[in-house]
């Protein structure tokens, strides 16, 4: 499908400042400019890499920014360039070649820069990025020559804004570039928080009537930004073409934006949602949400929300506004406070994973871990008198405890540090059992809620081999798949259930709560095994 195109009508170049010293007579129209809400940066170490990288980006997205700055010599790709885009008149291309003090890569003079960015305008570049102390350190007669220049090549100015280290005063970064008038205005800052991207959006939002304007949160703080800027308005985004390849922090792939985000056809109507914790850019359940959303046709999307404080998170929720979000530790407990209203058993459990925002604005939490427990369980055997062995007393063993419990399970808790297994027995009305007392009892199921077994943790297995003395064996650590308590209980011809069933089970839920619908459970396991899989 291709993209939906904006469609810009370039302005004449004699509004711009300089105009007193262009051609006096009335120019012809400024040529049509087709681009998309995506642009894909493209830099590489050299100019074959950086073409080949061109033709790659291509097959999906006609819109590419060439940093011409990435090149040790910039000037010497340029009739390559000429020839590529007079072979495919169907890319929009952006040519960038911004100087080191202004957070590029270019170390020669201003002059170089101006000439290498009028020979790409000449080669066939639509756009050309010039940044705004670049404009400013110019002298009117060399800035008004380059204006020319560009007229005459039909070629449309870009001004942009950077802020490497925050996000503040952006709408005098804004009304700097405003006064040279350019056909684009480009605002980038930096998110220390994700109420940035609040800023930003709203200076999208302020100003995409009166111009064409890109704005962006660099950062891992501001992927909302980034998928949301042109549904806010925005003229497009920028994306990586491949990961490790980024030209901006926390620049996220043109593949991502566009497959997992659906960049292109967000608009007003999408409710947005979050998964929120830190560290969070590796979480699956953008993956897993997206993916539902996509199958079931639900109007959503679900971002990555790093959060330091939850503080920003209600911020987000109250101000963008947030649909609902799933929470991490310790988020799972700091927003009980600020909840509207809870189920019950969340309540007793005193964690909340999952949040909806009413239509009254107001936030209800569930707890979608105990269905993430009971119901691979339940499938399997009847709960209600099963003598169930639970390792460890954190946040995943409470709601394993508390939801057991509640179905009638006999539940025994086993903890590194005894004293935490007895304080939730006590809270859950379950029991403890000191580890040597454990070893000799058997067990209709054994679950393991601690870290053990998961990739990059030394401690490999919560129990030694001789101990595993259980008619099931659920492992709640899901990466690896394979963990080594779920080989041992294979071998030995004991069922096993993984912890992305429990995971795929607890986000089937949240999809429910969000969307009223039935969760396409296959679908959401089958790409998230597929993901960890590759992940290895
Ligand atoms: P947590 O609150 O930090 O609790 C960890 C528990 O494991 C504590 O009881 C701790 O004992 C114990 N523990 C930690 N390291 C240990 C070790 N080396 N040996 C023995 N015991 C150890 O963590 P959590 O939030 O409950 O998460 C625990 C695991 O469950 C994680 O691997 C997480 O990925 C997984 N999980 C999976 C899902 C899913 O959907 N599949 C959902 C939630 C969690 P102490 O009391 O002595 O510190």
């Amino acid at each position: 499908m291709h993209p939906k195109q904006n469609h810009i009508k370039m302005r004449q170049l004699t509004d711009m400042r300089s105009a007193a010293t262009l051609a006096t007579s009335d120019p012809p129209a400024g040529p049509r400019l087709r681009v998309g809400k995506l642009c894909v940066a493209i830099q590489a170490a050299s100019p074959a890499e950086m073409m080949e990288r061109a033709e790659a980006a291509i097959q999906s997205v006609k819109f590419l920014e060439f940093r011409l700055d990435s090149l040790p010599k910039p000037a010497a790709i340029l009739p390559r360039l000429k020839e590529f885009l007079a072979e495919h008149r169907d890319v929009a291309a952006i040519a960038t070649c911004r100087r080191k003090p202004n957070g590029g890569n270019f170390d020669g003079p201003l002059a170089t820069e101006i000439e290498i960015l009028t020979k790409a305008a000449l080669a066939g570049c639509q756009i050309i990025d010039l940044e705004v102390e670049s404009a400013e350190e110019a002298r009117p007669a060399q800035l008004s020559h380059f204006h020319t220049r560009l007229w005459e090549a039909g070629t449309a100015l870009l001004i942009s804004f950077h802020d490497f280290t925050r996000t503040r005063s952006l709408d005098q970064a804004a009304d700097r570039i405003a006064a040279f008038k350019p056909d684009f205005v480009k605002v980038v800052s930096t998110a220390r928080s994700l109420a940035d991207n609040l800023a930003v959006l709203r200076l999208i939002e302020n100003r995409s009537a009166s111009s064409n304007i890109v704005g962006i949160a660099m950062g891992e703080e501001g992927i909302v930004s980034r998928v949301l800027g042109p549904r806010t308005g925005g003229a497009f985004t920028f994306a990586s073409f491949s990961d490790g390849s980024e030209t901006a922090p926390g620049q996220v792939t043109a593949q991502t934006l566009r497959d997992l985000y659906r960049v292109e056809q967000l608009d007003q109507a999408t409710r947005v949602f979050g998964v929120a914790g830190n560290p969070i850019a590796h979480s699956l359940s953008p993956l897993m949400q997206n993916t539902a959303f996509r199958r079931e046709s639900v109007n959503a999307v679900l971002l990555p929300l790093r959060v330091r404080a939850l503080e920003d998170l209600l911020t987000l929720v109250r101000e963008l506004p947030l649909a609902g979000a799933a929470v991490t530790m310790p988020l799972k407990q700091e927003v009980l406070p600020f909840l509207a209203n809870m189920d019950p058993l969340t309540a007793r459990i005193g964690a909340c994973n999952t949040l909806r925002t009413g239509a009254d604005g107001k936030l209800y939490g569930f707890n979608t871990d105990v269905a993430g427990v009971i119901r691979p369980l339940e499938k399997r055997l009847r709960l209600k008198g099963a003598r169930i062995a639970v390792l460890g007393a954190g946040g995943a063993a409470r709601a394993a405890v508390f939801g057991l419990v509640e179905q009638g399970a006999e539940v025994f808790i086993i903890n590194r540090t005894h004293e935490n297994a007895v304080t939730l027995a006590r809270q859950a009305k379950a029991k403890s059992l000191k580890h040597e007392v454990f070893a000799k009892q058997h067990f209709d199921v054994l679950i393991n809620t601690t870290p053990c077994g998961m990739k990059g943790t030394r401690q490999t297995m919560p129990i030694a081999e001789n101990e595993l003395n259980a008619g099931l064996v659920f492992d709640m650590v899901y990466n690896p798949l394979e963990t080594p308590l779920l080989k041992l209980a294979r071998s030995r011809g004991i069922p096993v259930i993984s912890g992305l069933e429990m995971f795929v089970q607890q986000g089937a839920r949240q999809f429910e709560i969000w969307t009223g619908k039935p969760a396409p459970e296959a679908e959401m396991l089958r790409v998230v095994e597929h993901e960890l899989r590759k992940r290895g």
